[in-house]
């Protein structure tokens, strides 16, 4: 089953994600700060080019009105020469035309009519003209129904009217004038009365864009504009037409009522910033694009790297699975969110793994390593992981939380490790387990906890030396702490004294005389009170506390000894218990003994060691057993078997070891009621009694017991029968009550 890490992000506020949003909002920000800005160059450009319109038209309007002002000094002036003519009129008439009086200003047509004169011709009504509803001895000046400008006044002759000067601006001539000059041929002009009415249009060709109806709609719909217009007022508007803005400026021109309305685009100067405001966005936004996608690409390899790192930061290089981190982090990731009871993890250590190493080699052993691994991993189902953590050590986490269960699948995972199928194995082996399980009732507890109480549970199945899988119990936590309390009180303790040497009498059977006795250790704390061996002998034999103690039990014992001497008492002999770690720790650790019992000048043959049954059974240290019954006896020490028939009790070991007494396990005579038991201990009696080795029965309660030892030629006694363990002044006084 492939195992796939979670994709996971720092925690961190200043993540990538976070950085990427960052810069995101910073660009929208940006690009709301342009289009604000854009629009803020909208508003100043309409203001701009309404300011702009108005100067161009303004302007306009002002040549119009010079033009204007020009046909007047020129019909002026032809009526003032007029009473100088006298014949020939047609030939002055075209004189006066070719002459262009006024300059550029002059009429297109200038005709004297005389009141004779029938009045046919095109350009005007003379009828009218002559009823007199306007009086023309000032120019007038109107439009005649084809839209040309025309201009009269009166001539006299001798102080009366003798005529009418008629001057007239063809319509193409004023339409080209009324054209305004800027604005692109984009603006429009016109002529309007008070009223708003359109009374000189130029031709559409002026204007690409509007017409006199654009015009004339304008005017219906802008009322503003309309009063303006009549009040003669110069204005100007910019007006939403057909989703499209206008410019009308209204121009007054102070000739009769009328008045230059131009209309222009409202855009006609924003058109061109358009493009480059338009070009700018796009550049902006195209950069924008640019820059994001850097980023998510600069992101995109920055966790394809992180990937990677993190591939390699959880990965054992030698299994090609997950390490301890990666076991951590895949966790944390699936466990901490489940349901409680629904995860176990287990400790998994291959057994006496450093064999394999020394007998195989250690590729051999890289090897079993890693197909341990693969063993383990194949038997996983999903949502489940493994690690190898450290040397031969495998964490692994079951989707599980039934013992049996458990037990099943660890079964089938060990036999399928040990048929070795598919191995080009060289050398097969055994390969057995020892496993540690700690049920997850409590998914928020810290992983470092979990593995701590799997660890735990662990060292119990190697403490029990059992293959089986221990699960986890809250006694065990409690043990611990007990333990760690009793480890940190050990040191100030063995400094106080605290520990106290207790006696326990060995009785003769021959003379029922005291034999020797046992230095037992009690632990009689200030404050917690006395505390019994059983509770703190295993645990500082685990951690190798046991040999200090040892060796104060013995300094003890000689301190004693050495009084009893001074006191000139007769020595018996006193045994001490001696911890097989010193065989660990310190192998000359008898030289420390004896020079603790040449300090104080006691006898070594009046000091024996209780060496127990388990150590003679290491095969390592067989060796280093033996050598030391010699040294112990060189330096002139006794030495006994303690607890025999307490475990194997095999007799090859009174062969090999040159031991001096045995010390038979109370469980030997706890049923003495059988013949076969009799006929054991008689043998084993009689075999002691023919090798030359003393023979002490211990736990002796009852008087039966005795007798039969007695019978057995047992040849000491020690139990509560004669005594329990006595503190020195107790055991003194017991002394002194035997005599
Ligand atoms: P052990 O060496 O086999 O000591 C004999 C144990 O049997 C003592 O327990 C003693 O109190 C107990 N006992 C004596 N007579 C009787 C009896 O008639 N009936 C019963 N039921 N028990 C009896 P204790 O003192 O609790 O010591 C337990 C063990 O602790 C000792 O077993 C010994 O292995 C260890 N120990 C005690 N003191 C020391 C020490 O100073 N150093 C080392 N290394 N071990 C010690
Ligand atoms: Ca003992
Ligand atoms: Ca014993």
């Amino acid at each position: 089953m492939k195992q796939i890490l979670p994709m996971t992000t720092t925690k961190s506020w200043f993540s990538a994600k976070n950085l990427l949003v960052f810069i995101i909002l910073f660009f929208v920000l940006i690009l709301g700060i342009t289009l604000n800005n854009s629009s803020n160059l909208e508003n100043f450009l309409e203001k701009k080019t309404e300011e702009y319109a108005l100067d161009v038209t303004f302007q306009l309007a002002n040549d119009i009105i010079k033009q204007f002002e020009s046909y007047k000094a020129n019909i002026n002036i032809i009526t003032t020469i007029m009473p100088l003519i006298t014949k020939d009129q047609d030939e002055i008439w075209q004189n006066l035309q070719v002459s262009r009086i006024g300059g550029a200003s002059a009429f297109d047509k200038v005709k004297f009519i005389s009141r004779k004169e029938a009045p046919d011709l095109p350009y005007y009504t003379f009828q009218k003209m002559l009823s007199g509803s306007d009086n023309p001895t000032e120019p007038t000046i109107y439009y005649d129904d084809k839209q040309n400008l025309v201009y009269r006044k009166y001539a006299y002759h001798d102080g009366e009217i003798s005529g009418m000067i008629i001057g007239v601006c063809n319509k193409l001539t004023f339409q080209s004038l009324i054209k305004p000059k800027s604005f692109d041929g984009q603006a429009i002009s016109f002529i309007v009365d008070h009223n708003g009415k359109i009374i000189f249009a130029p031709e559409k060709r002026y204007s690409d864009l509007y017409d006199i109806a654009t015009s004339e709609q304008i005017l219906k719909s802008h009322f503003e504009l309309k009063e303006n217009i009549k009040k003669q007022n110069n204005i100007i508007y910019t007006i939403e037409q057909d989703k499209e803005s206008i410019i009308a400026a209204y121009n007054f021109l102070g000739i009769n009522d009328w008045g230059l309305l131009t209309l222009l685009p409202g855009d006609i100067l924003s058109t061109e910033v358009d493009t480059y405001r338009t070009n700018t966005m796009l550049i902006l936004i195209i950069a924008s694009v640019c820059f994001i996608a850097m980023i998510l690409l600069t992101y995109y390899a920055y966790n394809k790297h992180k990937q990677e790192l993190e591939k390699i930061a959880y990965t054992d290089s030698l299994t090609g699975g997950l390490n301890k981190a990666g076991f951590i982090k895949k966790y944390e990731s699936i466990v901490p969110i489940s349901e409680p009871n629904t995860y176990t993890i287990l400790l998994l250590n291959i057994k006496n793994f450093k064999l394999i190493n020394e007998q195989f080699g250690e590729i051999e052993g890289d090897k079993t390593l890693k197909y341990v691994y693969q063993k383990i991993e194949k038997k996983l189902n999903l949502d489940e992981f493994v690690t190898r953590s450290e040397a031969d050590n495998y964490f692994v986490c079951l989707k599980e939380n039934d013992k049996k269960i458990i037990n099943n699948r660890l079964d089938a995972i060990l036999e399928d490790i040990n048929l070795f199928d598919g191995e080009k194995q060289s050398t097969f082996y055994r390969i057995d387990i020892q496993i540690g399980a700690c049920v997850i009732s409590d998914p928020s507890q810290k992983i470092a906890t979990i593995l701590d109480h799997t660890r735990l549970a662990y060292s119990k199945a190697v403490e029990k030396e059992t293959l089986s899988c221990i699960f986890y119990e809250k006694s065990f936590t409690e043990k611990l702490l007990k333990e760690q309390e009793l480890n940190f009180l050990f040191e100030d303790s063995l400094r106080n004294l605290d520990f106290k040497l207790f006696l326990q009498p060995k009785i003769r059977l021959d003379d029922g005389t005291v034999g020797g006795a046992e230095a037992l250790v009690r632990w009689m704390h200030p404050k917690k009170g006395l505390i019994f061996p059983s509770d703190f002998i295993p645990l500082f034999e685990s951690n190798g506390k046991i040999c200090q103690l040892d060796l104060y039990m013995f300094e003890r014992v000689c301190n004693l000894m050495a009084q009893w001497q001074r006191d000139g008492r007769e020595l018996f002999v006193v045994s001490v218990n001696l911890s097989r770690q010193h065989y660990f720790h310190q192998p000359d650790f008898l030289d420390k003994f004896y020079e603790i019992a040449c300090k104080y000048n006691v006898p070594t043959n009046k000091l024996e060691f209780e060496l127990t049954e388990s150590i003679f059974f290491d095969i390592h240290q067989f060796a280093q057993v033996k050598e030391s019954i010699q040294k112990m006896h060189q330096l002139g020490f006794l030495c006994s078997l303690d607890d025999f028939g307490a475990g194997y009790s095999s007799l090859g070991l009174l062969k090999e070891f040159d031991i001096d007494t045995i010390k038979f396990d109370r469980q030997f005579f706890l049923d003495i009621s059988t013949k076969k038991s009799k006929d054991i201990i008689n043998s084993l009696m009689d075999l002691s009694s023919k090798l030359g080795i003393h023979t002490v029965a211990e736990g002796i309660e009852t008087q039966d017991q005795v007798m039969y030892l007695d019978k057995a030629k047992c040849d000491m006694i020690q139990g509560y029968y004669f005594s329990k363990p006595l503190s020195v002044p107790d055991f003194e006084e017991w002394l002194k009550a035997q005599k």
